[in-house]
């Protein structure tokens, strides 16, 4: 039995066009409309850190150090959620 596999993956600059198109966030992203995930600052070209899709949503996350250490651990802890079961 095939069971939801939600892999959780952050995504790098290379790919952040093919994302912003796929997930059609690209108007907010290039309007200045997402905000990170964490810090709740305006997450531009400039700052992204990563992306990181979840339950339909599309994160994005600041390349602030204390985001990207959160978004760190918020990944493990996931991850050790997923495993758990
Ligand atoms: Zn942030």
């Amino acid at each position: 039995m095939e069971r939801e596999k939600k892999e959780l993956s952050t995504i790098h600059e290379r790919d952040i066009d093919k994302l912003l198109e796929n997930t059609g966030i690209k108007n907010d992203f290039l309007a200045g409309k997402l905000h990170c995930k964490f810090c709740d600052e305006i997450v531009n070209r400039e700052n992204v850190y990563s992306f990181l899709p979840e339950s339909g949503a599309i994160n994005v996350i600041c390349d602030k150090p204390e985001c990207v250490t959160e978004l760190l651990s918020y990944v493990e802890e996931k991850k050790k959620k997923i495993t758990e079961k």
